[in-house]
C-alpha cells in the first residue's frame, strides 16, 4: 500500500515552475463543475477577456491551450506551417532550437538566423535574412530566452517581419505577466506562453493568441492541420465566441479556477505594477550577487529581470550548491543547459517567487553555502547591497 503524496514546501527560484500562492492553489480545490456548465463557461468568458487584457489584444482567438507551453508552441507552428513553408526562424538558445524542430516536422524550411548564447536576436542578420529569401511565410523568434536570460527586441523584429510582409510566431512563455508584451501594438500574428513563468500557476496550461491575419492563413492553408487536438478551427467551436460551445475536448477544469484566480491576483496588482516589481526585485538581486562577486552571463541592457543567469564561481561544483541549497533552505535555483551546463546558475524571480523575503533568502543562502565550500567570494556584503537597493 502506497500512503498519500506529500511534496516539501520549497521555495523556487529556477526557471519554472515558480511558487503559487495559497490562493491560487485553493482555488484548484473547488468543486469540480461540467466543462459545459453554463457556470463554467461564464468563468471560461472571464479567462479570455483577463488573458486579452495580459496579451493586450483584441482577437477573438485567445485562448488557453489545455496543455504546457511546449503544446502552445505546437498549436502555433502546427497550424501556420505547411509542407514546403519557409520560416525564419532565429536562435540564441534552448527554445529557439525547438521552433526549428516544429517548423520542420510540419514540413517547413527553417532558415536560421543564430546569435550566441547570451546575446539578443541580431536585427541586422534577420533583416538580411527576410531580404534574401523570398515568400518567407513567417518569422519565429523566442521573445524571453529562458535558457540564458536574455530578452531579444520583440517590437523590432515585429516591424522587420512587417515590411518584409510575413507573419510572426513568438516564444513568450517566460516574458508574459514579467515584462511587456504587446501583441496587437507590435504586430504579433502568433503568440504562446505558459502558465508557471511569471503568472505563477501550476504547470500545464498554455495561453495563446492568433492575429486576424494568422487566422486568414489558417483558413487559407491548402492541406489540413495535422494535428486534430491542436486544430484552431475546432478548438474554436469551444472557445470561440457567440455563446455556442461545442464538446471538443474535457477542458482541465479546476487548473482553470487556478489560471482565472491567478490573472485576477495579476489585475489587482495591475500589469505596470507587476512589471516594475520584476525590475525592483532583479536590481535587489543582481546588486547583492555583483557585491558578492558573482558576475552576470548577459549584458545589462538585455537581461531579463525574471532570469537571472549568473557564472559559477571558478572551481565549485554548481550541482553541490543546488542540492545543499534544496537540502538546507528547500530552495530551488536553476542549472544551466546546453553548453552552458555546469557553468552558469539560472534564478528566477517570476511572478510570485519575485518577492523581498526570496532576493534576501537566496542572497544569504549562496553566501552560507558557497563560503562553507570554500568559494571565493566576498562575505557580508551582499544582503547590504541588496538593502541598499530596497532602501532607494
Ligand atoms: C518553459 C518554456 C517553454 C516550454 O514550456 P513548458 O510549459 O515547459 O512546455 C517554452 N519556451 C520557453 C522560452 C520557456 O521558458
Amino acid at each position: 500500500m502506497k500512503s498519500s503524496f506529500n511534496p516539501p514546501v520549497r521555495t523556487l527560484m529556477g526557471p519554472g515552475p515558480s511558487d503559487v500562492s495559497p490562493r491560487v492553489l485553493s482555488a484548484l480545490a473547488r468543486p469540480t463543475i461540467g466543462h459545459l456548465d453554463p457556470e463554467f463557461i461564464r468563468m471560461m468568458d472571464e479567462i479570455k477577456e483577463m488573458l486579452q487584457a495580459l496579451f493586450k489584444t483584441q482577437s477573438p482567438l485567445t485562448l488557453p491551450v489545455s496543455a504546457p507551453g511546449s503544446a502552445g508552441m505546437e498549436a502555433c507552428f502546427v497550424n501556420l506551417v505547411e509542407p514546403g513553408d519557409k520560416v525564419v526562424v532565429c536562435q540564441n538558445g534552448v527554445f529557439g532550437g525547438r521552433m526549428k524542430e516544429n517548423v520542420e516536422r510540419f514540413g517547413g524550411e527553417a532558415i536560421m538566423v543564430m546569435d550566441d548564447w547570451g546575446k539578443p536576436v541580431d536585427l541586422d542578420k534577420v533583416e538580411k535574412a527576410l531580404a534574401e529569401t523570398d515568400d518567407v511565410k513567417a518569422l519565429a523568434f523566442v521573445h524571453a530566452e529562458t535558457s540564458t536570460g536574455v530578452r531579444s527586441d520583440a517590437e523590432s523584429l515585429c516591424a522587420l517581419a512587417q515590411k518584409y510582409g510575413c507573419l510572426t510566431i513568438v516564444d513568450a512563455v517566460t516574458s508574459l505577466g514579467g515584462i511587456e508584451v504587446d501583441v496587437d501594438g507590435w504586430g504579433i500574428d502568433a503568440v504562446y506562453s505558459g502558465t508557471q513563468k511569471c503568472l505563477s500557476c501550476p504547470p500545464g496550461i498554455s495561453p495563446v493568441a492568433f492575429s486576424e491575419r494568422a487566422i486568414e492563413a489558417v483558413k487559407n492553408r491548402k492541406s489540413t492541420v495535422p494535428s486534430w487536438f491542436l486544430d484552431k478551427n475546432l478548438v474554436m467551436g469551444y472557445w470561440g465566441g457567440g455563446g455556442k460551445r461545442a464538446y471538443h475536448h474535457t477542458a482541465p477544469v479546476n487548473s482553470l479556477y487556478a489560471l482565472h484566480e491567478s490573472l485576477v491576483v495579476l489585475f489587482e496588482e495591475g500589469l505596470e505594477n507587476t512589471w516594475s516589481r520584476h525590475q525592483q526585485h532583479h536590481e535587489a538581486l543582481r546588486a547583492g550577487l555583483e557585491a558578492m562577486g558573482i558576475n552576470f552571463l548577459v549584458e545589462e541592457e538585455y537581461r531579463l529581470p525574471q532570469l537571472n543567469t549568473v557564472y559559477v564561481p571558478e572551481g565549485v561544483d554548481e550541482a553541490e550548491v543546488r542540492n545543499r541549497l534544496l537540502q538546507d533552505y528547500s530552495l530551488e535555483i536553476g542549472a544551466g543547459l546546453g553548453f552552458l551546463a555546469g557553468k552558469v546558475w539560472r534564478i528566477g524571480l517570476m511572478g510570485s517567487s519575485c518577492s523581498r523575503r526570496n532576493v534576501m533568502l537566496c542572497l544569504a543562502a549562496l553566501e552560507n553555502t558557497l563560503s562553507a565550500m570554500g568559494a571565493p567570494i566576498n562575505r557580508g556584503v551582499a544582503a547590504l547591497a541588496a538593502d541598499a537597493v530596497y532602501s532607494g
